[in-house]
């Protein structure tokens, strides 16, 4: 099919994380590209706070994300029975409404479609499910994960809620991990940041076998948590819910088939995921700004791209797979704690490394050496015999 000059050169399908950062770099590094957002909702973003750690974006890249940075911090603290430490790699809370105002103040407003649910794509053609079809020179499917056939592994599920409290609550920083509550349905741990003096947002996140949430019960939990530490709380101002897939093992290739039709991916849907902690953000900023460099962006040139670079990342993170079976396979769920708690005792700069998937071998040596709490030849065993298909995501709940 012949494409018009008004047709887009390059058309990406969700205008979340991986699609919106994916759109302003392309607008900031390649300003000739027409370029086409396709998002159902009525915002782009959804309805998150993303974080991430500093060391997690190059200096270099952190112009992409700057714009959507909502607050930040110099360092963090994470609590365990055994010690508590604060490191000072600073940290990053990203918000979707942000993302939305960079995409419209960036991007022409014919360059930004909301409310068009996509039914079906090729890598030269998208059609709406009102039957709208748009041609276009390449597209990027960036819907995030519907689904991860051929992966195995388990669950990090969690109820956030921001508070507003009747008096401050004293922390100056964010605590990425406070694990001495009770370890309830796997590694339970309380994640905190805070936005203002009285403004806390409390995250209560379990590494659990099963993607079930039972919200009235975390929604108790967090109030607990909250009155245990002396806080009152005035009001739940925004509340939101995640069940995310961990990775431990899986076949690239039943997930991602080479095949000569499909568009290229981004984001969640090419599994460019961190396999332990199911953050995104680090691997979105990368991929956008790899792609904006790409010297050919046809349609066939960028979904042959997007795969090899994806699978790239696959080959490369066997260690944190192998660390998620140590989780889920190898240790009890009472014992999950342990692994964690042993991890940051670990140095820093390795530590920003492991969120950033950049650890390097000796790294990897330090990790699983030691006296780790889980035996690794177990966790090595459990290689076949544990985790569970990861292919139903969409049922998730
Ligand atoms: C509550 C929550 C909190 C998280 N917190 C963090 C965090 O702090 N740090 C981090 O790194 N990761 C976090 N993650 C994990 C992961 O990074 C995010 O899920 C991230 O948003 C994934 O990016 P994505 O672009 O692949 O998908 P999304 O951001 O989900 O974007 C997909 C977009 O596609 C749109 N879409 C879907 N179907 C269609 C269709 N048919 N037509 C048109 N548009 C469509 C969706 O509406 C959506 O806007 C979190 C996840 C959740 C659920």
């Amino acid at each position: 099919m012949r494409m018009h000059p008004r047709d887009p050169d390059v058309v990406v399908l969700g205008g979340g994380l991986a699609g919106g950062l994916i759109a302003l770099a392309l607008a900031r590094l390649r300003p000739e590209l027409r370029l086409l957002v396709i998002e159902k909702a009525g915002h782009f973003g959804g309805n998150h706070v993303w974080s991430c750690f500093e060391s997690d974006v190059a200096p270099e890249n952190a112009w992409l994300v700057e714009p959507l940075i909502a607050a930040r911090w110099d360092g963090y603290d994470v609590h365990f029975p055994g010690h508590a430490r604060t490191l000072d790699t600073g940290y990053w809370s990203l918000t979707s409404a942000k993302l939305d105002a960079a995409l419209r103040s960036t991007l022409p407003p014919e360059a930004l479609l909301t409310g068009a649910d996509v039914r079906s794509t090729s890598r030269a053609m998208v059609t709406l499910v009102d039957g709208q079809a748009i041609r276009a020179g390449a597209v990027i499917d960036a819907r995030g994960a519907a689904t991860l056939p051929g992966m195995a592994g388990g669950w990090q599920t969690f109820l956030g809620q921001t508070l507003q409290l009747s008096a401050p609550h004293g922390l100056t920083r964010p605590v990425v991990m406070d694990a001495r509550v009770a370890q309830i349905d796997g590694y339970r741990f309380v994640y905190c940041l805070p936005f203002g003096p009285t403004e806390l947002f409390v995250e209560d996140t379990y590494y659990a076998d099963a993607p079930t949430l039972d919200l009235p019960a975390l929604r108790g939990r967090i109030a607990d948590y909250a009155a245990a530490q002396g806080w009152e709380i005035e009001a739940v101002l925004h509340e939101e819910v995640g069940v995310l897939p961990v990775i431990a093992g899986g076949d690239f290739a039943a997930f991602w088939p080479a095949n000569d039709a499909e568009p290229a991916r981004a984001g969640a849907r090419a599994a460019l995921v961190h396999p332990l902690t199911s953050y995104s953000l680090p691997d979105a900023v990368r991929f956008a700004l790899h792609l904006a460099a790409l010297p050919d962006l046809s349609g066939a040139a960028l979904a042959k791209a997007s795969r090899a670079y994806a699978e790239r990342r696959w080959r490369e993170r066997g260690l944190y797979r192998l660390l998620t079976r140590m989780l889920f396979g190898a240790a009890a769920p009472a014992e999950r704690r342990r692994v964690l708690e042993r991890f940051y005792t670990l140095p820093a700069a390795l530590i920003e490394r492991f969120y950033a998937a950049r650890s390097t071998r000796a790294d990897a040596l330090r990790i699983l050496s030691g006296r780790p709490p889980v035996p690794v030849l177990a966790a090595i065993a459990s290689l076949s015999g544990r985790g569970r298909p990861l292919a139903d995501l969409g049922k998730a709940a």
